[in-house]
């Protein structure tokens, strides 16, 4: 069991473009292991590596449909979005800070399992909106970025209580 220290806004962590993965190896997978055992400390349903300080396109998320399960997907890329959903986001990374945010509803994704094997994931619902969240973080993006700015600076201004899930 690995834990690792989750970075927080505004760590330049968060802030950066992760790299692709050219070839799924022994570290990416202990780094996924970790990634899931640091998640599942923090209660969390999602996490990125770059929140764990790592700058690469790896990211976790729990399985909806099956607690005991994580979900791994390396290179994960949206490659179709339909619908639209507003949902309360909060993120293990913006601690005290909840707020509702619009995303596609429903999307493919295709992504590499942990044995460099393609995978395509046709979802909806909170699966979709945890998976669009943690690729976010891949392209260093928060979901406070997606609050209009008048709105960011409220909530800035006097921190929100916690209220709904982390991803
Ligand atoms: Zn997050």
């Amino acid at each position: 069991m690995g834990i690792l220290g989750i970075k927080t806004y505004p760590d330049e962590a968060l802030r950066k473009k992760s790299s692709v993965v050219k070839r799924v190896g022994k570290e990416d997978r202990k780094l996924a292991s970790d990634m899931i055992d640091t998640m599942r400390s923090a209660n969390g349903i999602g996490l990125a590596a770059p929140q764990v300080g790592i700058s690469r396109r790896i990211i976790v998320v729990d399985d909806l449909e099956n607690t005991k399960s994580s979900l791994v997907l390396i290179n994960p890329v949206v490659i179709k979005k339909k619908g639209r959903s507003s949902l309360c986001e909060g993120c293990l990374s913006v601690p005290d800070v909840t707020n509702d945010i619009l995303r596609p509803e429903f999307i493919i994704v295709e992504a590499l399992d942990l044995d460099g094997d393609k995978i395509k994931i046709d979802t909806g619902g909170l699966l979709a909106r945890v998976i669009q969240h943690e690729i976010d973080h891949l392209d260093g993006i928060l979901f406070i970025d997606r609050i209009d700015f008048l709105r960011r600076r409220r909530i800035f201004k006097k921190i929100s209580p916690k209220v709904c899930m982390e991803l």
